[in-house]
């Protein structure tokens, strides 16, 4: 049993091919992830870091509370089950399943118990004297299983176990290995292109493209609150319908239009509260994503009607498909068409073609997505939230609330736009709402918080504290984080900078060390450069440096990435210009210029110094190779 953690995983491939980026996640003991995607997306590879197969290009990996980044397959307490079961065809299936613990010398007893074990888990006790070829593929599949069961490892690893197999066995296959975790009570780590596989199987899956890492969540949630388009088109079937359209903001109504169609609805403006409003203006075109089950051939079965001309249908046994176009004038086929819908319908229903039929719509599932980013314009944790405030005498006026302004963010009075971004609440303090729902999205508990007409969202570190709906939550806002724009749009207030950037390198030099016996031998010591600046880098960070990097990184263009509270006013360091002191009340921050660049440090309160020198936490700061973008550290 154990957790895994993974931290900013890189594979690059000798060939260049940048495979996996950026992989950061947190797995649990016992959990089933899976990680699904298109072919070529970099879930395999993954999968294979993981076991040991692949080198990490960079990042950290933790099994349990070991770094195993250089610790070979065979000491990493894992097994892995491959699509290609490759069982050896003349030992019978006992000797199958027992080989690999007969090559570690275990004793006999064991190896028996194990084996018999495992059989019995799987099924298969009465085939263990058959040889593989004598048995159906998913027999087979069940010995492979059994291979990895007999070891007994910390956590099991599938990459695509099922995909030999035919479609009726895949599902009780699928069934069979989700019992299997359970009974094992291990960590599960299976590979999958198929979606209907990952949302019936996993706990959380890992949604993956092009190496990117798209969202992390629960079936559930990755149904209902996709974080893009492609998300939203990749899981569930038939694939969510999209269309162009606008959304308009009118007192509580929001008047949802789909383009170069008659379809407009008028929904409450609650279907958006986590929508940046700046789209609700009736101008941006938005991509509107609605499922075909959210669309009925039944009138009266949601709430809002719309006409649409059927094209052709479908039947299913267990409903109907209709394929139709919201556009009853349109001139392409329902295949090339922008307005095409696919909507559901009971079954055994029958509709002509060219039929003008009523739709009847759920709105109140309707996606939302922008049309350059693609991105959800709704995220299930919502980046921040803007309400109109008014500032009267450094004091901050919004949804029912007051808050002092700092010096470093106070204003002329007069009325403004406040940006939150959820980092920026914590509870407990002078604000007071009122609770209203909470949701758990990828492990992090989101708090919604009604105040005056709007609702914020803060994020409960605290897993175990309950609340009750109407209840009155206290909460605090950090005034560094917030940001402020006047009528005219222009931001008077920034939140502060929380990452600063420097550009730098690593260099090594040989030197002399006396070991524990006192002989001296030769070693490295790494050093980074930043700024006409010299830091000494310590041993780990220098080593993994070289890990990602590669002999030449010493060569290579880095970018030091790092908050005010890991740079430090110092004796030695890079030579700054203070700007001006950011006065936050109890926390003060000098605003610095670096040759062109700005950094941001914590500093004392009565703070005073015009040209100082930074000294960076080198134990603490990220490095970025920046000509590949690759976090090394
Ligand atoms: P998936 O499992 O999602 O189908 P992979 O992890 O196998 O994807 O591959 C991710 C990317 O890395 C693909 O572009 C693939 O061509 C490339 N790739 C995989 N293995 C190698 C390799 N050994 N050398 C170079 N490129 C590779």
């Amino acid at each position: 049993m154990a957790s895994l953690n993974l931290n900013h995983i890189y594979k690059v491939y000798p060939n260049g091919v940048k495979a996996v980026n950026d992989f950061c996640m947190d797995i649990e003991d016992k959990e089933f992830i899976v990680f699904v995607g298109p072919s070529g997306c970099g879930k395999s590879t993954t999968l294979r870091m993981i076991a040991g197969l692949e080198e990490i290009t960079a990042g950290e990996l933790k099994i349990g509370e070991n770094v195993v980044n250089d610790m070979e397959p065979k000491d990493r307490d894992i097994a892995m089950v491959f699509q290609n079961y490759a069982l050896y065809p003349h030992m019978t299936v006992y000797d199958n399943m027992a080989f690999s613990l007969k090559l570690r010398k275990m004793p006999k007893e064991e190896i028996d118990r194990r084996v018999k074990e495992a059989a019995n888990i799987l099924g298969i006790t009465e085939y263990l004297d058959r040889k593989p070829k004598a048995m159906s593929g998913g027999q087979r599949q069940r010995v492979a299983l059994g291979r990895a069961i007999v070891r007994e490892p910390k956590v099991f690893l599938l990459d695509e176990p099922l995909s030999n197999l035919d479609a009726k066995l895949r599902t009780t296959m699928r069934a069979e290995i989700s019992k299997l975790h359970r009974k094992l009570q291990t960590t599960f780590i299976y590979v999958t292109h198929d979606q209907v596989e990952a949302m019936t199987m996993g706990n959380r899956i890992v949604v993956m493209k092009d190496g990117f890492v798209q969202q992390i969540d629960s079936p559930r949630n990755l149904y209902r609150f996709p974080c893009n388009k492609f998300v939203a088109g990749f899981i569930g079937t038939p694939q969510m319908n999209f269309f162009a359209g606008r959304l308009k903001l009118n007192k509580d109504k929001v008047t949802v239009t789909f383009d170069n169609t008659p379809v407009k609805a008028e929904v409450p403006v609650d279907y958006f509260r986590k929508v940046d409003r700046s789209y609700l203006d009736g101008e941006k075109t938005v991509v509107l994503g609605l499922r075909a089950e959210h669309i009925s051939a039944d009138p009266e079965k949601f709430a809002y009607k719309a006409k649409c001309r059927v094209s052709h249908f479908e039947e299913l046994g267990t409903d109907c498909q209709i394929y139709a176009d919201f556009n009853p004038e349109s001139e392409t086929t329902v295949a090339e068409s922008e307005t095409r819908v696919i909507a559901k319908a009971a079954a055994g229903e029958q509709f002509a073609s060219d039929e003008i039929i009523t739709v009847s719509m759920d709105l109140s599932q309707l996606h939302i997505f922008d049309t350059e980013t693609e991105q959800t314009l709704a995220p299930a944790i919502p980046a921040d939230v803007t309400i109109a405030c008014k500032v009267a005498k450094n004091k901050l006026e919004f949804a029912g609330g007051t808050l002092a302004l700092p010096a470093a963010a106070s204003v002329a009075d007069g009325k403004y736009s406040l940006t939150i971004p959820v980092g920026a609440i914590s509870f407990g303090g002078a604000l007071e709402g009122v609770f209203d729902r909470e949701e758990i999205i990828n492990n992090v508990r989101l708090i919604h918080i009604s105040a005056g007409d709007r609702i914020l969202f803060a994020i409960e570190a605290d897993k175990s504290k309950v609340y009750k709906q109407g209840e009155a939550i206290k909460f605090v806002i950090d005034p560094k984080k917030i940001s402020l724009t006047d009528e005219e749009g222009n931001k008077v207030v920034c939140a502060l900078a929380e990452d600063n950037r420097l550009a730098g390198k690593v260099a090594k030099q040989s030197i002399q060390v006396t070991d524990e016996n006192g002989k001296k031998k030769k070693d490295t010591a790494f050093t980074l450069l930043t700024c006409g600046a010299t830091f000494e880098c310590p041993r780990a960070v220098g080593l993994r440096l070289v890990a990602g990097g590669g002999q030449n990184v010493f060569n290579k263009n880095l970018e030091f990435v790092f908050n005010p509270y890991q740079v430090h006013v110092a004796e030695e360091g890079v030579a700054a210009k203070v700007e001006r002191v950011l006065d936050y009340g109890e926390e003060h921050f000098a605003e610095c210029s670096v040759e062109e660049v700005k950094v941001y440090v914590r500093v004392e309160k009565d703070f005073a110094a015009t040209e100082v020198k930074l000294s960076l936490d080198t134990d603490s700061i990220a490095i970025i190779e920046t000509e590949h973008q690759i976090r090394l550290v």
